[in-house]
């Protein structure tokens, strides 16, 4: 792999094959780059789209060795990659963007929140614990929070698995147990009045493209749907901006990272967590940002110039397709009656159907007068009906 200069790049290793690497092929081809995917699968998503496919797990690194042999640069999907693995082959020049030390910041969730606080951004009141401690110390932590309060593992949570809400001290010993006492973050329960997310990429050059804040709302702990632009104020969408611009900076980031926010009563913003990569609360972007998430970041990592973010509708709604408990015509059909909505699209990720697994989302643009709540029920009637 040599140094890279403008446009030399024309090969994309991607580490990890799922819908999100899935929804870069479009984005490849305009720019006239190859993507080679290292996913376990060959019946994962980003098969179908990929130059070429190195079958193997996220993990496996001898198998990103091979990946960097085909690839001017390698990019993630998916952070939950072998970190210490990975840096012999970065010490062999391998580029990697984002950068390994963005990678090792995000893999624990502790590390992320003493990045923010070192970095001045805002967040809520946390601890943590190793996983040697006895109850004592964590009783002892748990009260400089307070009750009720979140236990999160540090590692490898996603979607909520591994995130639980203890309302009183009584419950925290029986928690943690559950936890099998792995290494947890303690963080203060926002008792948040929405949640926002933002994207924002930033290239090698130092150019930054933040998008619009949007509004995230999650169900059992998953994203279910997402409005664009937030109903918020100015204010607190020019802070989300603020704090979009400082976080890329402070990480000196290449490639594009989804940041997901509280914004309590009192209208200030607490960073619930990032993920260095695109992210579902930008999903949006392909149908109503002049250049979607995965444009952004294909051309972040390739040394392109970033593309504009504005809005290309008043308004748009995304709404998240859940495996649900039916079988797979049930699926069907109702996917045929979401392709009768106007001005939507709809993106099936072609995975098995298990409940509850993210299969696909759907982007309505929306005039000025539509209310996007209203939108959003409508189509989840359709999916989601019993
Ligand atoms: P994961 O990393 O598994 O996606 P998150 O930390 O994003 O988990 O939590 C998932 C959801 O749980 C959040 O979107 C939010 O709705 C809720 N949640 C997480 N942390 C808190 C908190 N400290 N206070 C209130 N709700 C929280």
């Amino acid at each position: 792999m040599a140094q890279t200069t403008a446009n030399s790049i024309q090969r994309v290793g991607v580490i990890g094959g799922g819908q999100l690497a899935w929804m870069m092929g479009p984005a490849a081809q305009k720019l006239g780059l190859e993507l080679v995917v290292q996913t376990p699968g060959e019946r994962d998503p980003a098969v179908a789209i990929a130059h070429s496919t190195v079958l193997a797990p996220v993990t496996d690194v001898a198998a990103t060795a091979s990946l960097a042999a085909q690839c001017d640069v390698i990019t993630f999907e998916n952070e939950f990659i072998d970190r210490e693995g990975l840096q012999s082959l970065a010490d062999r020049g391998t580029i990697f963007r984002p950068s390994l030390d963005v990678l090792t910041l995000v893999l624990d969730k502790r590390h992320q929140r003493e990045f923010f606080a070192q970095t001045g951004l805002p967040n809520p009141r946390y601890s943590w614990l190793d996983g040697d401690e006895q109850n004592a110390e964590l009783t002892a932590k748990a009260e400089t929070i307070g009750f009720p309060l979140v236990i999160k593992t540090r590692r490898l949570g996603y979607d909520g698995y591994g995130t639980a809400i203890v309302k009183e001290a009584s419950q925290l010993g029986p928690t943690w147990d559950r936890f099998n006492h792995t290494p947890v973050l303690l963080e203060e329960f926002v008792p948040f009045k929405q949640e926002l997310a933002i994207m924002v990429a930033r290239s090698a050059r130092g150019e930054i493209a933040v998008y619009p804040t949007v509004e995230t709302e999650q169900v059992d702990q998953i994203c279910r749907r997402v409005f664009a632009p937030a109903r918020v104020s100015a204010g607190v969408a020019s802070r989300m901006e603020g704090i979009a611009r400082t976080l890329v900076e402070a990480l000196q980031l290449v490639g594009i990272v989804g940041i997901e926010c509280f914004l309590t009563q009192d209208d200030r913003i607490l960073i619930n967590e990032i993920a260095p990569r695109t992210h579902n609360s930008g999903h949006y972007t392909l149908n109503a940002c002049q250049t979607s998430q995965f444009e952004q970041q294909l051309r972040a990592v390739s040394d392109r110039p970033l593309g504009p973010t504005t809005l290309t509708c008043p308004q748009a709604v995304m709404v998240n397709l859940l495996g649900l408990a039916a079988d797979e015509t049930t699926h069907h059909q109702r996917l045929e009656a979401l392709k009768q909505l106007p001005n939507a699209t709809l993106y099936w990720y072609t995975k098995g159907i298990r409940p509850g697994r993210k299969l696909g989302h759907l982007t309505q643009q929306l005039s000025p007068g539509d209310d996007p709540t209203a939108a959003a029920a409508a189509i989840e009637a359709i999916w989601y009906s019993p």
